[in-house]
């Protein structure tokens, strides 16, 4: 059993968004066919994945280094000790070969981006559903047959009212989904406010509106937002400042006691111990939100995973970022707290399986083998096309 190739290609998003800190309108990203010499139903089994949203494709890396160290190896070296599955733990290892400790961005979305199809490909040669052996090996087994889904939406366009806002969101509730989140710091802040208080007409709870400011804030608007915002006590308060900047989210948590959410834009377990450690966050309330093929994928998520346990967070405290297939996987297989959807926007990117069923807040997880890309037309057509070579 060996990998016989690894392909990647860069796709534009083609998005007019914006948020609080950028638009949308060069954004690209990596799809990544994972091709081995197993075959099932007449075809060898391919992993996919893709880099998820936000972050630009990273073909160079991957061609240059962590493509070439996995097809240099001896195949036995990545396989399970059954020898009868790839091992993602092994391939990480390998891809992490001769890399300098730090520098975690440079290179953990490629490796993250790989491992992810990789875990897609062992998923298929087992015969099962990604979230399934996930749970197998990081849950316990615990099967589970649905997840909390809330809606990552709210951005602002050319245009865009108040009306069309809450016109929006009433889609989305008619399309099953109980719970939004809306951009905020991209207008003013009785702007903001009033898009705040219309959302708020239409959720009818403040449970089930989050708002997210994408880490654009300085000093002195960030507080200004937390002392704002503070009252409604919304579900969460995203990415109020950088991620890093440890000292200003500690004193933007003291003035905001409702739930805060940051994450989606660290990379590394180590800048996640620093955050829980010195950000000031919460455990009892407080969400994270690691976007993991953009962190190294997989196994270093489960390694993040456990030290957040040792440090007192529970799993459902964990949203991952990313309105995908890859992260709904991974929030079932892991039990995490819930997923995020984009439905709708980022073209054949955003969003679930064809078949997908939302209730009640909840999506269905669906039961194909491995991460169940073949159940999304538009996006699976690009994919096929690249294991094919085409
Ligand atoms: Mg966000």
């Amino acid at each position: 059993m060996k990998i016989t190739a690894i392909r990647e290609a860069a796709i534009p998003l083609k998005s007019t968004l914006r948020n609080a800190a950028f638009d949308f309108s060069e954004m690209t990203t990596s799809v990544v066919t994972v091709v081995t010499d197993v075959v099932r139903e007449g075809r060898p089994v391919a992993g996919f994945a893709f880099n998820s949203t936000g972050r630009y494709a990273c073909g160079a890396q991957m061609r240059e280094r962590f493509i070439p160290r996995i097809l240099k190896a001896e195949p036995d070296s990545l396989l399970n000790a059954a020898g009868d599955n790839l091992e993602p733990e092994k391939i990480l290892a390998c891809m992490m070969s001769r890399e300098k400790p730090g520098g975690h961005t440079e290179r953990s979305v490629a490796i993250g981006t790989i491992e992810v199809a990789v875990w897609d490909a062992v998923a298929k040669i087992a015969g099962k559903p990604l979230h399934r052996v996930l749970a197998e090996r990081y849950n316990g087994g615990k099967p589970v047959a649905k997840v909390p889904c809330y809606v990552g939406g709210g951005w602002y366009e050319p245009g865009k009212g108040v009306k069309d806002l809450q016109d929006e969101i009433r889609e989305k509730l008619d399309q099953g989904y109980t719970t939004m989140k809306i951009k905020v710091g991209g207008a003013s802040i009785p702007q903001d406010l009033r898009r705040i208080e219309a959302a708020l007409r239409v959720v009818k709870s403040s449970e089930r509106l989050a708002v997210d400011a994408n880490a654009a804030f300085d000093r002195a608007r960030a507080l200004a937002y937390a002392k704002a915002l503070a009252p409604y006590e919304l579900r969460w308060l995203e990415e109020p400042c950088d991620p890093l900047d440890f000292a200003l989210l500690t004193d933007v948590a003291r003035d905001y006691p409702a739930p805060l959410a940051t994450g989606e834009n660290l990379f590394s377990t180590q800048d996640v111990q620093n955050l829980v450690s010195y950000g000031g966050l919460r455990a009892d309330r407080d969400i994270l939100q690691m976007d993991v093929p953009q962190s190294y994928g997989i196994v270093q998520f489960a390694r993040t995973v456990a030290m957040l346990e040792g440090r007192g967070w529970k799993r459902n405290s964990i949203f991952p970022h990313g309105g995908n297939q890859m992260t709904l996987a991974i929030v079932g297989g892991f039990g995490l707290g819930g997923c995020e959807a984009y439905p709708g926007v980022f073209g054949p990117f955003a969003g679930f399986a064809d078949d997908a069923k939302i209730e009640d807040g909840f999506i269905g997880l669906p039961d194909r083998p491995g991460i169940g890309f073949e159940g999304q037309g538009g996006l699976f057509e690009i994919m096929r096309c690249l294991a094919d070579g085409a």
